[in-house]
C-alpha cells in the first residue's frame, strides 16, 4: 500500500507548485501538534508529503517511481525509520540505479527525512527545563581578625530546600514515576516552523510535563508535588584571608532551590565586626600609641599591638604627636596576590593634666 502524497495535502496531479505550497500551509498549521486539537502522526505525514511534492525535482521522482518509491518507504508501516534504513541499507535496492536514480538525489533525500527524522523523536537536546531558584543575599558579620586571617564558619540558612520526603522529585516516596508520553521522556518537543530556507525545527519545552520529562502518578504528600519545601541548610563557608567589609562572597548553587530546577547561588555580604585597637584602611591597618612627653623628647623603644602580637618601635628623640610610624608588612593580607598591607601607628604624645607644685617647678626650670 503506497501513501499518495497528493492525497494527503487534498491536491491533484496537475496542481501548481504554488497550489501545493499553500495546501501544506493550510494542513500544517490546521495539524500543528502544538496546537489544540492538533495532531502529530497527521501533521508528520503532512510535512512528508510537502517534503516530496513542494520539490520539483522529488515530485517528478515521485511521479515516476512513486510505487515502488513509497512501497519501501514510510508507507511500509515503519515511519521514518524505516525509510531511513531502507535507503542507507539498501541505496541502489528496489531496481532505482537501473532506472536512472542518481545516488546524489539519493542523498539528498536521505538528508530531508534525516531532518524529519529529529523533529520526530530524534532530539539529541537534554529535556530539563531550566527553572532556577531564587538567589539570596545573607549578611554575616565578621571578627576583625577572622577577616585578616580568614576563618571558616557554619551558617544555617532558612530557605526553600529540596522536599526531604521525595528529595526534590515530587513524586510520592515508593510510587510510580513513568516518561512523558507526549516528548517521550525528553522534555523537549520539536516545533516545525516555515521559512524561506523550508522547514525549519526549533526546540521547545514539552506542554505535557514542563520539560521534566516525567510523568509522576502520585504526587509527594509533604511538598503536594512540587519538590521543595522550607527548611534549614548548614552551610559551610571559608571567609578568606584579607576580605573587607561590605565585599561578597557567592556560593554558586547554594542559593534557594527551585521546583525540579537548579538551585540559585547565594551572596554572603560580609560585615566586620569595630575593633576598639584596630581600624582598617584598605589593607592597611591603623592604630594608636601613646607616648609621654619625655618619651616623646628622649626617645624609646615602645612595644606595639599588632594583628600578629606584640611589636618593638623605636620612637626617635624629639618625635611630635600624631607621627606616624609604618611597621611594613603587619596589615592585612592582600586578598588577591601575595603580600600584607602596612600597620601605620599614630604616636600621641600625652600631656599631663594634673601636675602637682613640684612637677610644675621642675617644667618651669627647664624652660622648654
Ligand atoms: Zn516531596
Ligand atoms: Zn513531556
Amino acid at each position: 500500500m503506497a501513501k499518495d502524497y497528493y492525497n494527503i495535502l487534498g491536491v491533484s496531479k496537475t496542481s501548481s507548485g504554488e497550489e501545493i505550497k499553500k495546501a501544506f500551509r493550510k494542513l500544517a498549521h490546521e495539524h500543528h501538534p502544538d496546537k489544540q486539537g492538533g495532531n502529530a502522526e497527521k501533521f508528520k505525514e503532512i510535512n512528508e508529503a510537502y517534503q516530496t511534492l513542494g520539490n520539483e525535482q522529488k515530485r517528478q521522482q515521485y511521479d515516476q517511481f512513486g510505487q515502488s518509491f513509497s512501497g519501501g518507504g514510510p508507507a511500509g508501516g515503519q515511519g521514518f525509520g524505516g525509510f531511513q534504513d531502507f535507503s542507507r541499507g539498501n541505496p541502489f535496492g528496489q531496481g532505482f540505479s537501473s532506472q536512472g536514480f542518481n545516488f546524489g538525489d539519493f542523498e539528498d533525500l536521505e538528508y530531508v527525512f534525516g531532518g524529519l527524522g529529529d523533529l520526530f523523536g530524534g532530539g539529541r537536546k537534554s529535556g530539563k527545563k531550566s527553572a532556577r531558584g531564587r538567589d539570596l543575599e545573607v549578611e554575616l558579620d565578621v571578627d576583625f581578625s577572622e577577616a585578616v586571617f580568614g576563618a571558616e564558619k557554619v551558617i544555617d540558612l532558612q530557605k526553600d530546600i529540596n522536599c526531604p520526603e521525595c528529595r526534590g522529585s515530587g513524586a510520592e516516596p515508593g510510587s510510580k514515576v513513568s516518561n512523558c508520553l507526549h516528548c517521550g521522556g525528553r522534555g523537549r518537543v520539536q516545533r516545525v516552523q516555515q521559512t524561506i530556507f523550508g522547514n525549519m525545527a526549533t526546540e521547545t519545552i514539552c506542554p505535557e510535563c514542563q520539560g521534566e520529562g516525567k510523568k509522576i502518578e502520585k504526587k509527594c504528600r509533604h511538598c503536594h508535588g512540587e519538590g521543595i519545601s522550607k527548611g534549614s541548610e548548614k552551610i559551610k563557608i571559608n571567609i578568606p584571608a584579607g576580605i573587607n567589609d561590605e565585599q561578597s562572597l557567592k556560593l554558586s548553587g547554594k542559593g534557594e532551590v527551585a521546583s525540579k530546577g537548579t538551585a540559585g547561588d547565594l551572596y554572603l555580604k560580609i560585615h566586620i565586626r569595630p575593633n576598639k585597637k584596630f581600624n582598617r584602611a584598605g589593607d592597611d591597618i591603623r592604630s594608636e600609641a601613646h607616648i609621654s612627653i619625655r618619651q616623646a623628647a628622649l626617645g624609646d623603644k615602645i612595644e606595639v599591638e599588632t594583628v600578629d602580637g606584640l611589636v618593638a618601635l623605636r620612637i626617635p628623640e624629639g618625635t611630635q604627636s600624631h607621627t606616624q610610624f609604618r611597621l611594613r608588612e603587619k596589615g592585612v593580607p592582600h586578598l588577591r596576590g601575595r603580600g600584607r598591607g602596612d600597620h601605620l601607628v599614630e604616636v600621641i604624645v600625652d600631656i599631663p593634666k594634673h601636675l602637682d607644685r613640684q612637677q610644675k617647678k621642675l617644667i618651669e626650670d627647664l624652660n622648654i
